[in-house]
């Protein structure tokens, strides 16, 4: 799934980052070495309650496969990351989000990514603000 030119360029870009070259602690989420709070999974994809939620609901979605960052990813990825947006609508469903949600990507640092480990924030149950911070 993920080619072998794919992932050296993914750690080339990532290793921009300092101290940010997977794995990261989303690495040890998927292999269960540490507790999270699990909503759904698939073979591409896990999907877990954020552990300092900004919103009544706010879980992430992640690929199984560590993609350190948006900026990353190439177009054999097409199919994956529509996967993980499709799981983000069903699993906000699933959370009662009927009035509506935001889905945000946090991208480097200027993007306030914290966790070099691709993730779609989910966030839900109160209205949100515009512009974000
Ligand atoms: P930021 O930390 O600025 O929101 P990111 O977009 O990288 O940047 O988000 C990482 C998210 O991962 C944060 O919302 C953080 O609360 C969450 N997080 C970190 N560690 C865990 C964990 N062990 N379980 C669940 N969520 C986590």
């Amino acid at each position: 799934q993920d080619g072998e030119v794919q992932k050296a360029q993914r750690a080339a870009k990532a290793s921009e980052e300092p101290g940010q070259r997977p794995p990261t602690i989303f690495s040890k989420i998927i292999d269960r070495s540490i507790r999270a709070d699990i909503l759904y999974e698939d073979d591409k994809c896990l999907a877990f309650r954020d552990v300092a939620p900004q919103a009544p609901v706010h879980f992430l979605v992640i690929p199984k496969c560590p993609i350190p960052r948006l900026s990353c990813v190439a177009t054999g990825d097409a199919e994956l990351l529509g996967h993980l947006l499709l799981v983000a609508s069903q699993m906000a469903k699933v959370e009662g989000l009927v009035d509506g949600y935001r889905v945000v990507i946090n991208d480097g640092k200027q993007g306030a990514q914290s966790v070099y480990h691709l993730h779609l924030h989910v966030l839900g149950g109160r209205q949100m603000g515009w512009p974000p911070g």
